[in-house]
């Protein structure tokens, strides 16, 4: 039975107009195999369907702002012309006193004057993917000829700066970049000027299907303790600098958890389920990682978009998130930000055998283990109506302090930074191997 359209919950929907038609050929693109699934398709969304999905989505929601999200493949590669007819279609069927934002993800390869300034007038949203300077960029992010790709991702990201379009950079960690955190953090910073970030793990399956399936990663694949160290190394040179000025998502959930809200970010949410994708034909499935036939919910030219996202099967795999939990994740003390990360990396057992953990585990707990400090303190700011900025000063007088600390400290002395280790054995060691 489906339920009234009342009852459907807010949601979001990734839209791949093109499919998983792209430019690029990105080693470890999650999506080019989606190519798989419709033979023969042309992969482009036609303009029925797209005033169609546009009537159902606005229909179906029940708040008054409304985001659509295109994404792909590559979703430039329908042509400006049809994002023009997207806006006068979302004008034509929005209901009085709604406000519509669309967002857009994207390599930047394509985008040109017009483009920009497209985005700028209808102030679209664009996450532009770009892995770090230039070696680490094209590691892996190459055109179908193979050829690198970083000097065609800048243009585009200068080109939105000059038309003053709002962007973000989506940076994949990934075996080839995960070691030079502060290369990639410093070079998005500095000389790419970007104040809005993202630090999206690479965890590739290694199967012929592209499914989630098998518990075997590619070697292209992060590790989980890089990743935590990646984010940890960010981390401290963002708490001791950029705090209020540069915002890396992750910060900002773990942000949100710590002072008792939802982190906003469904793989660290405790149910998922909200987030679903739609192919170029109106298919729709659980969520972007789960375009495949067994996450198929049904296609909107059968069923409306509001019946779909309430389905049983939908909510069932909402539920699932939390449900499939395993004791290890439950009794963890990172849980309440954690939530065991997202089910399509839960390909590992638990130290007591127990199938289910997250790959990443080791990296997210220490990573959420070693900002619980900052992150209290940002927290009791925030509840005090003060700015969580204040963490900068407060960490420079850590800093200070600790550094006062090692300067009299005597090399048998248990180490000033709590290790509990000897000084000797500790800081002094480190210090003098950095000295
Ligand atoms: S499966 Fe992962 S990415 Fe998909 S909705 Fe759930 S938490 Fe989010
Ligand atoms: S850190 Fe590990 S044990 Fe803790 S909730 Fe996350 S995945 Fe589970």
């Amino acid at each position: 039975m489906h339920a009234h359209p009342t009852q459907v919950p807010a949601f979001h929907l990734m839209t791949k107009p093109r499919g998983a038609i792209c430019n690029l050929d990105c080693k470890y693109c999650y999506f080019l195999s989606k190519e798989r699934l419709y033979p023969g398709s042309e992969f482009r969304m036609s303009e029925t369907l797209l005033e169609e999905y546009t009537r159902q989505f606005i229909d179906a929601q029940q708040v008054s702002e409304v985001t659509f999200a295109w994404q792909g493949g590559e979703p430039t590669l329908m042509g400006l012309d049809f994002y023009r007819q997207a806006v006068s279609y979302q004008q034509k069927h929005k209901k009085p006193g709604m406000r519509i934002y669309n967002t857009l993800q994207t390599n930047a390869v394509t985008l040109d004057d017009a483009w920009c300034q497209f985005f700028a007038e209808y102030d679209f949203l664009i996450g532009a993917s770009l892995d770090g300077p230039q070696h680490l960029h094209d590691a892996y992010r190459l055109d179908k000829g193979g050829a690198p790709t970083f000097e065609r991702v800048m243009n585009g990201i200068r080109l939105m700066q000059q038309h003053g379009v709002e962007f973000n950079i989506l940076t994949t960690v990934h075996a080839a970049n995960a070691d030079h955190p502060l290369d990639i953090y410093r070079f998005i910073r500095d000389e790419v000027g970007a104040n809005f970030m993202q630090f999206i793990p690479i965890v590739e399956r290694d199967n012929d299907t592209g499914y989630q399936e098998g518990s075997a990663v590619t070697a292209r694949s992060v590790s989980a303790e890089q990743y935590g160290q990646f984010l940890i190394s960010i981390f401290d040179e963002w708490v001791r600098q950029d705090v209020g000025r540069i915002y890396v998502q992750i910060f900002d959930v773990a942000l949100a958890a710590w002072t008792g809200n939802i982190p906003g970010l469904c793989i660290f949410e405790e149910t998922c389920g909200t987030a679903l994708a739609m192919e170029h034909n109106g298919d729709v499935f659980s969520c972007d990682h789960y375009v495949e036939p067994a996450y198929k919910l049904g296609n909107i030219n059968d069923i409306p978009l509001s019946e779909i996202v309430v389905m049983d099967a939908q909510q069932a795999f909402g539920l699932a998130k939390r449900d499939s939990l395993p004791d290890y994740c439950r009794q963890c003390e990172v849980r309440f930000v954690c939530n065991g990360g997202c089910p399509k990396n839960r390909l590992i057992d638990t130290p007591d055998g127990e199938p289910g953990l997250n790959y990443l585990c080791a990296g997210y707990k220490a990573f959420f283990s070693h900002i619980d400090m900052p992150m209290r303190y940002m927290a009791n700011e925030l509840a005090h109506q003060r700015p969580p900025a204040n963490v900068v000063m407060h960490m420079q007088q850590l800093d200070a302090a600790l550094e006062a600390a090692y300067a009299q400290a005597k090399r048998n002395d248990p180490c000033p930074c709590g290790s509990g280790l000897k000084f000797k054995k500790c800081h002094r060691r480190l210090r003098l191997l950095s000295s």
